[in-house]
């Protein structure tokens, strides 16, 4: 059938095709669908993408129209991007006339349809496509002679016919071109409805049986039953949906909430880090230089050694600084990747309690604090030395960095069993909207500028004590001090067996 030149197009290319189509892609062959349209550009919406989506899966397409109609039909298509030609030049795009397909002998018969369609699915397969997707205006069935019975009986073995066949139909009726009574019963006998830029499940369809049968009483009240219980589903879905859709807006809320923190904390800690790398630097720097400055103005003449050594020990105190900074990021970078290993074996935590304090003398007089151990006997568990080493000096430094100045207290005692170490101090305190939060990465409860640190010596803490299958407490006032209180099994914990028992 050769298409006219220059025919008119339904609408301009680039019309609104998209909710349409994205929605019949839902549809599939088995399906009966009318398009009950008013516009030119729903008509155009539901069709271009019905037939570009028949080609896409290897369909046939079959087009009814009067021949008047084929070259704008064909001139439409091609306006909005399906290669109408080649596609019909491969028989993947078929143009039927009504008349030469459905009305025999000038009289429409529903039958001699059916059995019309089914042959042509039949060739459809036989000549390799994967299926038959027709579509079609109707308005040429009301034509003098079939009645609406007719039309509606087609529609109705339609829906005997494509379901488990390997075609789809989608029945085209412009609401102008038909009574209302015939709009009724095409709304009454197609599963689902293409209206506006929506296809809906249709609440109306009524089976087969229900159309063309003697339909007892028993049975309209069941399908009427079965269609409110269809409704409330619905809603019951939608409801369920909005609950869902809200709790998911509530939970993206506080993830976004998260991870605005995490950033804050992050770059915080970029600057604090970066402050408290420094600190130790800037004084190494200036006792090497003075140390240079002053061999290099010396003419030949040696440096006194003990310039030298207390120039060396300057140094020496900033590196250990240093360290203890670059271990503690370390620790935490083990911690995240979850690989601190543990090395268990017996001992006393009074004895590690006492060895840390010595270590700490010079700082304690430095911090003006007086450190008091009440630790009686030895309480011997097996745990990992260095570890709870890390723990008791955390504990401690903290204790005297914001104890101002006042004494330390320190306890290992026997609970039940188990060992319990407290650190207590009667310094500036801690708020309780901080006390859960300092345990957490990078969390600090004062400000940079009055205290140095990276806010990792309490996340370490309650890592390792964690790991040592014990816990961790602080109880605390504002203005009136902090304690810290530590509980240990003292044997090795069992989970996953992570130390040799
Ligand atoms: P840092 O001391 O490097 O900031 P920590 O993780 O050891 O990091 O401590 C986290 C925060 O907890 C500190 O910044 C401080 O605000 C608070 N904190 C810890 N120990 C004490 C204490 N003994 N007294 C008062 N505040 C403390």
């Amino acid at each position: 059938m050769p298409a006219p030149t220059a025919p008119p197009v339904l609408l301009e290319a680039g019309a609104a095709v998209g909710e349409t189509a994205r929605q019949l892609t839902r549809l599939g062959r088995g399906d009966h669908v009318c398009l009950v349209y008013e516009r030119p550009e729903e008509h155009v919406a539901a069709l271009v993408p019905y037939i570009r989506q028949g080609l896409e899966r290897g369909e046939r397409c079959v087009y009814v129209v009067d021949e008047h109609g084929v070259g704008e039909v064909a001139a439409t298509l091609r306006a909005h991007g399906v290669e109408t030609e080649r596609a019909r030049a491969r028989g993947a795009l078929v143009f039927l006339s009504q008349r030469e397909a459905f009305l025999r002998g000038g009289r429409f018969e529903p039958d001699e349809m059916i059995a019309y369609f089914r042959r042509v699915e039949q060739e459809s397969l036989a000549a390799g496509f994967t299926g038959v997707c027709a579509t079609g205006e109707m308005s040429w069935a009301l034509g003098p002679e079939p009645s609406r019975e007719e039309l509606l009986r087609y529609e109705t073995l339609l829906n005997c016919y494509l379901p488990g066949s390997r075609a789809m139909a989608n029945c085209q009726y412009h609401r102008s071109r038909f009574s209302p009574e015939v709009i009724r019963d095409v709304l009454r006998a197609h599963p689902r409805v293409i209206l506006g830029d929506e296809v809906h499940e249709n609440l109306f369809y009524e089976t087969p049986e229900m159309l063309l049968g003697e339909e007892s009483a028993a049975r309209r009240v069941e399908w009427m039953v079965r269609q409110l219980k269809r409704v409330r589903e619905a809603e019951r879905k939608l409801v369920m949906m909005g609950m869902r859709l809200s709790e998911q807006a509530e939970e993206n809320g506080r993830l976004y909430q998260e991870a605005r923190e995490a950033v804050r904390a992050r770059d915080e800690f970029l600057s604090v880090a970066s402050h408290e790398l420094k600190t130790p630097l800037t004084p190494l720097r200036l006792k090497l230089q003075g140390l240079k400055r002053e061999a290099e103005g010396n003419e030949g003449e040696l440096v006194p050694r003990e310039r030298v050594v207390r120039a060396a020990q300057g140094a020496e105190q900033q590196l250990r600084k240093l360290a203890v900074l670059v271990d503690a990021l370390l620790d935490v970078s083990r911690l995240t990747q979850g690989k601190l290993a543990l090395t268990w074996e017996e001992l006393d935590v009074t004895e590690v309690v006492w060895e840390v304090v010595e270590r700490f003398e010079q700082q304690a007089e430095k911090a003006g604090s007086e450190v008091e151990v009440v630790a009686e006997r030895e309480v011997v568990g097996r745990w990992d030395r260095l570890r709870l080493e890390q723990v008791v000096t955390n504990l401690l430094s903290n204790a005297l960095k914001y104890g101002a100045g006042r004494p330390v207290h320190v306890t290992v005692a026997e609970e039940r069993g188990r060992a319990v170490l407290v650190v207590r101090d009667e310094g500036i305190g801690i708020g309780p909207e901080h006390q859960q939060r300092i345990f957490g990465k990078f969390e600090r409860a004062v400000s940079g500028r009055h205290y140095g640190g990276l806010g990792l010596g309490l996340y370490i803490t309650r890592q390792i004590v964690q790991a040592l299958g014990g816990s961790i407490e602080v109880e605390s006032e504002p203005g009136r001090g902090a304690t810290f209180r530590v509980v240990l099994p003292r044997t090795t914990p069992s989970p996953l067996g992570r130390g040799p028992g």
